[in-house]
């Protein structure tokens, strides 16, 4: 990447290679990503469980740096959003990923279809409700982008009207962006043949059926349609300044990976500082020694 042979410098490795691998926009043709392919990693997958297990230390410490940052008046914050098709390893993200760092810094919501109470307001209004506080990471299972998926596919709205939503949202991040808060979007990129063998899986496995649901199939019956609006939602909304990164989801421990490293690569490049003391160290020290 950062190769730059001209004027005779050492080409430099990126700080942020997995955001650079994976980063999507306008020209990202989804259908020519391989969801089996490993961009950004060279590995295995014992390699890359253990690269995973090297992560949590780093992750966990600048998570806390983030949130001390804010017990002293900070208030940057991340939110990671979570999209994929049904059995694309949202939940394996939540174990895995998110649940690698203190549950007391982190603020998971999960969206689901909108309750009687959610329909009454505009579309954005749960999901401002649940923006993470200042030194949180909050990380959204599905999100405002169902708005233009799943109602886009099934015309749960009117056209006019879904159609009006990625600018909305666009706006709308703009500004949850310029509060501080760094938004890092995530597709769980899982191929058909993927999902077939997931769904056997846990229809295979009584252990399993609690997370099987019938109406998974009629939504799979819509693949084309969901990929047609994945791909409609990477054109029109991956924006400087909260982009999509399109992460093959076929083989789980690359994801999981891939994830935790997007993640540690945004909380490096916000570098958030333990606050200084606000106390005199020599002074407590001494005053602890005489008590
Ligand atoms: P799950 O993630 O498997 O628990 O399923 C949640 C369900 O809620 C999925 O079928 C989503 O498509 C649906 N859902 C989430 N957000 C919305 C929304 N804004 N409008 C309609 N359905 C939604
Ligand atoms: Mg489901």
């Amino acid at each position: 990447m950062a190769k730059d042979k001209k004027d005779g410098k050492k080409s430099k490795k990126s700080a942020t290679p997995f955001a650079d691998a994976l980063r999507a926009g306008p020209g990202t043709d989804l259908s020519a990503i391989d969801p089996r392919s490993t961009p950004g990693f060279d590995g295995d997958k014992a390699a890359g469980q253990d690269a995973l297990a090297d992560l949590t230390e780093p992750v966990s410490e600048l998570q806390e740096r983030l949130f001390a940052e804010s017990r002293s008046g900070g208030e940057r914050s991340v939110l990671l959003v979570v999209q994929g098709m049904d059995t694309s390893g949202k939940g394996g993200i939540m174990r895995h990923v998110v649940g690698a760092v203190d549950p007391q810094g982190v603020e998971i919501t999960s969206f689901k279809a909108p309750t009687a109470e959610e329909k009454k307001h505009p579309f954005l209004w749960r999901i401002r409700n649940a923006l993470p506080s200042p030194g949180m990471i909050g990380v959204f299972d599905r999100s405002h982008y169902e708005d233009v998926l799943v109602v886009r596919v099934h015309d749960l709205v009117p056209r006019a009207q879904w159609s009006r939503r990625y600018g909305q949202i666009n706006t709308f991040e703009e500004g949850v962006v310029d509060k501080g808060t760094t938004i890092i979007k995530v597709m769980l990129h899982v191929s058909k043949d993927e999902q077939k063998e997931r769904l056997t899986e846990r229809l295979d496995r009584p252990d399993k059926h609690w997370k099987f649901n019938p109406g998974d199939i009629d939504e799979r019956g819509h693949w084309d349609d969901y990929q047609e609006a994945y791909q409609a939602v990477i054109d029109k909304c991956s924006t400087d300044d909260a982009p999509w990164y399109v992460v093959p989801a076929d083989r789980k421990w690359y994801a999981r990976l891939a994830v935790m490293n997007l993640l540690k690569e945004h909380l490096e490049q916000l570098d958030p500082q333990w606050p200084k003391a606000d106390f005199d160290v020599k002074e407590q020290q001494a005053r602890l020694a005489e008590s």
